[in-house]
């Protein structure tokens, strides 16, 4: 399906959001193909049972865990991946067995129903079907009872499925967001780290991405030399009127438009901008625009982002961004630029975050071998490669006995003699 319909999907993804198509395939496609590729590949072992260690007491036994599929499985997505988002859980959920019923996002509405038409046509319908809606159907589809629930989107309607959830005891993956922060020390390749920054900020969604940079953190002495390359960058990648760029998404409707320019106008950082700030309201189009020093107390340093807007903060020593981020809640993704590799060692011990990067921004998501998911806030439980199949999975407890090795200690009568043997 995705390599037959590619020009299908890359319509549905630009008529939802504008996604550039080398974006449409680079991030969506592709992965939806490698992640079917690399289920089927290793499937068989993922399946096999594991052999563990069994005990004296059980003499003689043997004993394994077994996966089992979890049943009847729903998969909540979100708009701003929506084929991608969609497909890669429900890959992982029929590799485990399940029957999976899919309710793709309303905000990406094209997306959604090329999926509502396509999938029957190239799966098996009985066992995967997809049901279209927004707040009421989806609001339908948690009352009912089901052996997981996967939702990926914002933390708000989060904790209303886990919610929901509590009441048939249905075990939940929250795939959530959050405000990943990217520090950048003096000690590194300048014109690389700015490539890698804008890559995974506007080159992703126009910044509409769960692991998007929400915002850096710098010194105040190093600030002035990050900013002059990040504008060279962005300047090189989108040119002078980036708003005529055909390689930036648009923003997904007028709504988070709006909420975008109510952030950016915010008298708070209204005049903190030091690039960008073009806006255009019919195309629903944002320039890259990169703030500085702007109020930890402002709305902007307060919410997740989502868009392409880049507040840069200022500590004196590079070592004041750690206790920074961690007065915060724990982001989805956490990125560190520096040589020092001391500097790494503290950040990987001492930065909570669903996953993290040393010197690149957000394709930490394309390694299968690696979980994808949160902590704390930013979500819970994780997918990605095997890590799917197992999410979808029960392992089961086999314990393996013959009918021999009978301790008779283990029976009554009891006796404190059989008390000492067993
Ligand atoms: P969205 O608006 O598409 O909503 C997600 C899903 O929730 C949709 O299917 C929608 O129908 C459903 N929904 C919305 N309101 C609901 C309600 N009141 N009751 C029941 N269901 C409801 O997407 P969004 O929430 O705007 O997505 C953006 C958020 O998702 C960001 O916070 C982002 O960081 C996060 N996100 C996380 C990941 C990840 O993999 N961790 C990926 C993408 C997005």
């Amino acid at each position: 399906m995705a390599t037959e319909m590619e020009a299908e999907i890359c319509d549905a993804l630009y008529a939802d959001v504008g996604k550039p198509e080398t974006e449409a395939h680079v991030h969506e496609i592709s992965l939806v193909k490698s992640s079917c590729l690399f289920a089927l590949k290793n499937l068989k072992k993922w399946m096999k049972p594991k052999k563990v260690h069994a005990r004296l007491m059980t003499f003689p036994s043997t004993a394994r865990i077994t996966k089992e599929p979890l049943g009847v499985v729903l998969v909540i997505s979100a708009w701003n991946y929506p084929l991608l988002l969609s497909l890669d859980p429900v890959i992982g959920a029929i590799a485990a067995g399940n029957a999976v019923v899919l309710k793709p996002s309303e905000v990406a509405p094209a997306t959604s129903s090329l999926l509502a038409e396509l999938l029957p046509r190239y799966v098996d319908s009985t066992c995967i079907k997809v049901v279209e809606g927004g707040v009421s159907e989806t609001t339908a589809l948690l009352e009912l009872k089901w052996d997981k629930i996967f939702y990926t989107g914002n933390s708000k309607v989060g904790r209303m499925v886990m919610a929901s959830a509590t009441k048939h005891l249905t075990p939940v993956v929250l795939e959530l967001g959050g405000k990943c922060p990217v520090v950048v020390d003096s000690n590194i390749n300048l014109h690389v780290t700015a490539k890698r920054i804008a890559a995974g900020k506007w080159g992703c969604n126009n910044g509409q991405a769960c692991i998007a940079p929400d915002f850096i953190i710098t010194t105040e002495s190093f600030a002035p030399k990050l900013l002059e390359a990040l504008k060279k960058v962005l300047e090189k990648f989108y040119g002078k009127d980036p708003l005529l760029s055909e390689d930036l998404s648009r923003v997904v409707t007028p709504n988070h438009f709006n909420r975008l320019l109510d952030l950016m106008d915010d008298e708070m950082v209204s005049d903190k901008i030091v690039f960008g700030g073009q806006r255009d309201e019919q195309k629903l189009k944002i320039a890259p625009t990169i703030f500085l020093d702007v109020p930890l107390d402002s709305a902007m340093m307060k919410e997740e982002i989502f868009g392409p807007l880049l507040p840069i903060i200022t500590v004196e020593k590079i070592h004041e961004s750690f206790g920074l981020i961690n007065s915060m809640t724990k982001p989805l993704a956490a990125y560190l630029f520096t040589r020092d590799s001391k500097l790494q060692k503290q950040f990987e011990s001492t930065i909570s975050a669903g996953g993290m990067i040393l010197n690149d921004t957000s394709v930490h998501l394309t390694n299968p071998h690696l979980p994808f998911g949160g902590v704390g806030e930013s979500g819970t439980g994780s997918y990605h490669g095997r890590f799917t199949f197992d999410a979808f999975s029960h392992g089961k407890a086999v314990l393996h006995r013959g009918f021999g090795g009978e301790a008779k200690a283990r029976y009554p009568p009891y006796s404190s003699a059989k008390l000492k043997i067993l």
